[in-house]
């Protein structure tokens, strides 16, 4: 693998990912750019005690753009990556957080204010706009897989960062403003209220690691919906989501660096088998958010196991599942779907 590494006009960074150790670019980007703006603040919700990032600046970002002018597909004038490419990581116009820090202020209440120092990154996994993951060929997954493994080792040694999230939002129901095939990463300057609560979780839990013990148990039972050597896909007992699936390597790891090179490598069919499984569930496109647990860069990492969780706002072919109530205002779910059943109809779908 090559990396190349660019700089956009405005100054963010732009990396290439290449399979060929031959492989050049046309670094310069003819574009003239506004400044970058200001980091996000971040204000501390005192009765929740997590953190909320309040970023004006992301109201105006580009939102579902024609094919013409879409700001992913290389070398236009309106790219943001000039030249042809494999994969390709840059930093987000309109980023959550940043370390272009301003002045912040304190805004009374109980709230404490901080600047949302960290980074957000655009992942493009082909420059072919009409492609989507599961179109994607072995060697191609397995590259972004190798950027995956790359950007969360450089952004977990940035300062301040506590956590880097790679996750890929799909389809406009779950709220995309670009349609090409791309997944973001965030690096946090804080643990994430779900990462924190699983971790408290697995020091309380008694005998082994916790994760461990799930997987071991899920692997017997009657959710499993594929496998191979090293990575087990299965619903979990109590899923939130109608179609919701979790994959683990089967070696507890930390993070994608982790990884050995024949777990990256078994990790894509497996995943590419799932999610056209899940495509194929209803015969539409399915919507989904794919998010990578790793664990924090410091905060109880010796406790936590790297896996995916998959999941679908969809539950039948004409019907969404929306967040409302129940699960918006008080964080409790209620599935329609037993998952089972959902685990029973995700094995049935032929694939090919
Ligand atoms: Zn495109």
């Amino acid at each position: 693998m090559k990396r190349t590494i660019a700089h956009l006009a405005d100054g963010r960074e732009l990396i290439y990912f290449d399979r060929r150790d031959d492989a050049d670019h046309d670094v310069a980007d003819p574009r003239d750019l506004p400044a970058r703006p200001l980091a996000s603040e971040l204000r501390h919700d005192p009765l929740m005690d997590e953190w909320v990032a309040v970023a004006r600046h992301r109201q105006t970002r580009t939102h579902l753009p024609s094919a013409q002018e879409c700001p992913l597909c290389p070398g236009h004038p309106g790219s943001e990556i000039p030249s042809p490419y494999e994969v390709a990581v840059f930093e987000n116009r309109f980023p959550s957080f940043s370390f272009n820090t301003g002045a912040y202020e304190q805004v009374g209440g109980l709230s404490e204010v901080r600047p949302g120092t960290g980074r957000c990154e655009v992942v493009c996994f082909t420059s072919d706009h009409d492609a989507s993951f599961s179109s994607l060929g072995g060697e191609q997954a397995a590259l972004v897989v190798e950027a995956w493994a790359d950007r969360t080792a450089e952004l977990s040694a940035l300062p301040g960062v506590e956590q880097v999230f790679c996750f890929e939002n799909r389809g406009a129901e779950i709220g995309i403003t670009l349609p090409h095939p791309h997944g973001q990463i965030y690096a946090y300057p804080y643990v994430t209220p779900r990462t924190r609560q699983m971790l408290e979780t697995a020091a309380r839990h008694r005998g082994g690691n916790l994760f461990a013990d799930v997987l071991a148990a899920e692997r017997k039972g009657p959710r499993v919906v594929a496998a191979n050597e090293h990575w087990t896909a299965f619903v979990p007992a109590a899923a939130r989501y109608p179609f919701e699936v979790h994959l683990y390597p089967h070696r507890r790891v930390p993070d994608i660096p982790a990884l050995s090179a024949e777990e990256r490598a078994a990790f894509a069919p497996l995943y590419i088998d799932v999610l056209r499984r899940l495509d194929g569930l209803f015969g539409v496109v399915m919507p989904y958010v794919a998010a990578w647990h790793q664990a924090p860069v410091t905060y109880r990492r010796d406790l936590a196991y790297l896996h995916l969780q998959l999941f679908t706002i969809r539950r039948a072919a004409d019907k969404l599942k929306y967040l409302a109530g129940s699960e918006s205002a008080m964080g409790a779910f209620v599935n329609d779907v037993l998952p089972e059943e959902a685990a029973r109809m995700l094995r049935e779908v032929v694939t090919d």
